[in-house]
């Protein structure tokens, strides 16, 4: 069947693994699901983490939504995305959805001449994703963010359109070239379930979901689930778009690490194994803290009291979304 996508499979594209620094060993190790191996950061001193294709990413990236809603902030948040990748942040993680386009519009300018250095994630919106629509919505983010390929197409939360369809899109997509690999968004365990079951379903390299101290639901059963998957997860709203970060608790741990609480709740996400954070950042400023994140090493006594505070869930709770 004809489709929109050129018929002839685009060459290889350069994978990330090989921005890899191995400061212990040069020997590359078996991948067990979120591993980061010890010692293993990008050029710039991110920690790593694996998805199930092999692909290296950085533990922490940078969203985009509400950037491209002001033009007065146009030029700060290009530079913000600009020194994210200079300090390692090297995954942007973007929508259709963003300002109706102009977040990839924005992120195009900003990964302008660097593109290789970029892991770059998009996200079809669910009533596009039949496979002809999966396969035009990915043309428009492609076209907006001036690239001829995203390295990760992720649904962005489960619609009407039945997901073989979507999943067709993917393959299209992945046969012409124009993503190197797919993923969901706001799965639940049950969703991640049926959707592995589908033919070419488990090539899901990642599910993106809400997940920060005050939204510790997934800890019960879909982060076990995608742990034992080898399936990383990417935690969205990190920092609970701002809400966390007057909390009692972090501010005492803050004040402790001589950190601030943007830094305490990242670090929190950041010591797990197979969890990825995306916060949105849109100044310099907050890109230098949450870069500096990764520093903050939490001990017991804080994981404790944090648990005390805002303690996980002890039955199942429904995937919440924002
Ligand atoms: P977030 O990252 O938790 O919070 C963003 C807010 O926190 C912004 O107001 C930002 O302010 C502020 N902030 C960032 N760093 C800070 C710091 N160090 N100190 C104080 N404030 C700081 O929320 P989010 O944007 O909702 O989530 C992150 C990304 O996840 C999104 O941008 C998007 O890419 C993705 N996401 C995906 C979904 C989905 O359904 N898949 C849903 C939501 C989000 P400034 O802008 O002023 O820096």
């Amino acid at each position: 069947m004809r489709t929109n996508c050129s018929a002839s499979r685009a060459p290889r594209r350069p994978r990330h693994r090989e921005v890899l620094v191995a400061r212990t060993s040069t020997k590359r190790t078996t991948a067990l699901v979120g591993e980061a191996p010890h010692g293993v950061q990008n050029k710039a001193g991110v920690r790593t983490t694996r998805l199930p294709s092999g692909d290296v990413i950085p533990v922490l990236g940078q969203g985009t939504w509400h950037l491209a809603e002001d033009p007065g902030r146009r030029e700060e948040e290009v530079e913000a995305l600009r020194l994210g990748l200079d300090l390692g942040m090297t995954l942007i993680d973007t929508a259709e959805m963003y300002a109706d386009g102009a977040a990839e519009d924005l992120v195009g300018e900003a990964i302008a001449g660097r593109r290789d250095e970029v892991f770059l994630v998009s996200k079809v919106l669910p009533h596009n994703t039949t496979r002809r629509g999966t396969i035009a919505a990915c043309e428009g983010s492609l076209r907006r963010l001036k690239a001829d390929h995203l390295d990760l197409y992720l649904l962005h939360w489960r619609g009407e359109i039945a997901l073989e369809e979507t999943l067709a899109g993917f393959a299209a997509l992945v046969h012409a070239g124009k993503i190197r690999q797919w993923g969901v968004s706001n799965f639940d365990t049950s969703d991640m379930k049926e959707l592995v079951r589908l033919p070419g379903g488990s090539a899901v390299q990642t599910d993106q979901v809400l997940y920060n101290l005050v939204r510790r639901g997934i800890e019960f059963d879909l982060l076990p689930w995608c742990r034992e998957h080898r399936i990383p997860i990417m935690a969205y709203s990190p920092v609970e778009q701002g809400r966390v970060l007057d909390r009692a608790e972090l501010q005492d741990i803050a004040i402790r690490h001589s950190a601030t609480p943007a830094q305490v709740a990242l670090a929190w996400l950041l010591r797990q194994e197979g969890v990825v954070a995306i916060p949105k950042a849109g100044t310099p400023e907050h890109v230098r803290e949450n870069r500096a994140a990764l520093d903050v090493v939490l001990g017991e006594k804080d994981l404790a009291e944090l648990d005390r505070a805002l303690p996980p869930p002890r039955r199942k709770v429904p995937l919440q979304m924002l």
